[in-house]
């Protein structure tokens, strides 16, 4: 079944796209939970975090590499930033393809709950 990630990164979902490349896609939350909140998704289908695999890898860096850019581009890189995956129902996944939230902009709290 098609996500409605898939949709977005398609263009068939329209979306604030914050950055692009062969194989990411990021844009803004439609429900920040934060002052600067984007998701950093994967081109490639992966439902979750747990069903990354080695050849994953250079994937995985290459997220972490975006991520770092973005927060220098959204202004949070001195003040701090988190960048959450959520794994699973427990966890609060909702789209079961893979995704990171980059949060920032303003105090976050302390870790779960
Ligand atoms: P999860 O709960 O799976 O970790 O994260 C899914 C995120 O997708 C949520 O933060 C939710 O607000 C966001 N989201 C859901 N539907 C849409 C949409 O249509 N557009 C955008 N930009 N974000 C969405």
């Amino acid at each position: 079944m098609t996500t409605l990630f898939e949709r977005i990164i398609q263009g068939e979902i329209p979306c604030e796209k914050v950055f692009e490349n062969e194989n990411i896609f990021a844009f803004k939350d439609i429900a920040p939970k934060a002052p600067v909140h984007i998701l950093i998704v994967p081109k490639k289908v992966i439902p979750d975090l747990q069903s990354v695999n080695l050849e994953d890898l250079a994937l995985m860096g290459e997220i972490v590499q975006v991520a770092q850019r973005l927060a220098r581009e959204f202004d949070i890189e001195e003040d701090g930033y988190r960048l959450i995956c959520n794994n699973g129902p427990f966890a609060g996944q909702t789209i079961y393809h893979l995704h990171f939230h980059l949060l920032g902009g303003a105090p976050l709290g302390r870790m779960a709950g």
